[in-house]
């Protein structure tokens, strides 16, 4: 059937309907008919950049003709913020303004396709500060917390994990201990490789005066890491025993061969996941990591894509699925692909670090508290500067993210 064929059958079909269905949509942006003069609708849409804690955030705010009903969403990519921005203020907020703020999941197919190019970082962010913030709202007039609105709990709280590092072996086990004694079970551990400059190299490395200055700051030699890393479990494991899930992030920094090298090496160490091993371009080498070694597998803090991710679930190549919820969009693709990888036994890690805006974890955290298949939570320790920004920062005590239980996603904005 032609596509004008069938719009014209779907209309017949929505008007013989009658009654009940006199007022259903027929394509995915066509209006509803305004039932009354104070039907609920969206009267703006804000965008604010904020950095209390020196990383710069994007947080959508979606206002709506009910005085003082609003939602607020994570649209954080920091690296390109003012894109983000512009493609909210300049695209989104004239083509939503007047929509009907309940219809979450029209709103997000139809401005989906509202730019015909699509799934690139930039608009996949901003459409997620308006979907994140259409899911607060909702539970905001339901009286409700968003876990609610997606089923409900399937814990009373959210294990996590933090991120140890250190210049020396034994300086990483002492960070480790350090949260094992604050109740934490997982620890992500990273050690500074001589001579390059990593994440996990201290600034006092960075300036050491013995490394020539124009190799402190930009280089990376994969060989001398994938040769410390395992060294490094060896050590953590004698120090540290068997009970204490550790995990390591590659970070796409290999090249492929290296990295199944690697993995194969880690396997006698148990890792409870050994993240983003290959770059998104490499995936197709996933087939080969998998039917080489049982390490555990994490992927996807880079993705925008379904086609990235989808491949690799329903060939069961990952166990953990990491994506970086405003980078694919935001709650509503995010609960979606948390019920795809449930069929295929992968569990979630969503990401967290600190360029998710306190409003994006809060999102995670209702999602992994409604989630049966959920893995484990990236997480960090909210800054009083964070905590006076965003009054309702998520709480984090004995290694667990627990939910304050209010309405939506139970979290404010101090816009002064
Ligand atoms: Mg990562």
């Amino acid at each position: 059937m032609k596509r004008r064929d069938w719009l014209a059958a779907s209309a017949l079909a929505a008007a013989t309907a009658g009654g009940t269905f006199g007022n259903s949509r027929i394509g995915l942006t066509a209006e509803v008919p305004q039932q009354s003069n104070d039907r609920l609708k969206i009267t703006d849409v804000k965008t604010f950049l904020t950095a209390p804690a020196g990383i710069r955030l994007v947080v959508v705010k979606v206002l709506t003709n009910q005085a003082g009903l609003y939602g607020l969403g994570c649209a954080t990519f920091t690296q390109r913020a003012r894109v983000v921005q512009t493609a909210v203020d300049r695209y989104l907020k004239p083509f939503l303004v007047g929509k009907d703020p309940a219809r979450i999941e029209d709103i997000w197919q139809s401005s989906f396709v509202s730019s015909y190019w699509r799934n690139g970082p930039v608009l996949n962010n901003a459409i997620s500060g308006v979907d994140i913030a259409l899911w607060d709202l909702l539970g905001k007039r339901a009286g409700m917390p968003v876990y609610q609105l997606l089923g409900g709990k399937c814990r009373d709280a959210v294990d996590t994990y933090r991120h140890a590092s250190g210049d020396s072996f034994q300086a990483v086990a002492d960070d480790v201990r350090r949260y094992m004694q604050q109740g934490y079970r997982h620890v992500r551990v990273q050690v500074a490789i001589p001579g390059t400059s990593t994440y996990g190299a201290r600034k006092s490395e960075q300036e050491d005066e013995s490394i020539p200055e124009n190799r402190r700051t930009s280089i990376w030699e994969p060989k001398p890491y994938v040769r410390t890393i395992p060294k490094l479990f060896e050590f953590l494991r004698a120090e540290l025993g068997e009970e204490i899930e550790l995990l390591h992030d590659v970070h796409e920094r290999v090249p492929p061969v290296l990295a199944i090298q690697l993995a194969k090496e880690l396997e006698p160490y148990r890792l409870f996941f050994l993240e983003d091993p290959f770059s998104p371009e490499d995936i197709g080498y996933f087939k080969h990591l998998r039917a080489q070694t049982s390490t555990p597998l994490a992927m996807g803090e880079l993705f925008n894509n379904p086609n990235e991710f989808v491949g690799l679930i329903k060939d069961r190549l990952i166990d953990f699925i990491r994506v970086h919820i405003s980078q694919i969009g935001g709650l509503t693709p995010a609960r979606k692909l948390a019920a795809l990888c449930d069929f295929f036994a992968v569990r979630t890690a969503w990401h967290g670090p600190g360029d998710v805006s306190p409003v994006g974890h809060a999102a995670n955290i209702h999602l992994d508290l409604a989630t049966p298949n959920f893995g484990i939570q990236e997480a960090r320790e909210f800054s009083q500067e964070e905590q006076d920004v965003f009054p309702g920062c998520p709480e984090l005590r004995d290694g667990y993210y627990w939910s304050n239980d209010r309405p939506g996603l139970g979290i404010d904005l101090d816009e002064q």
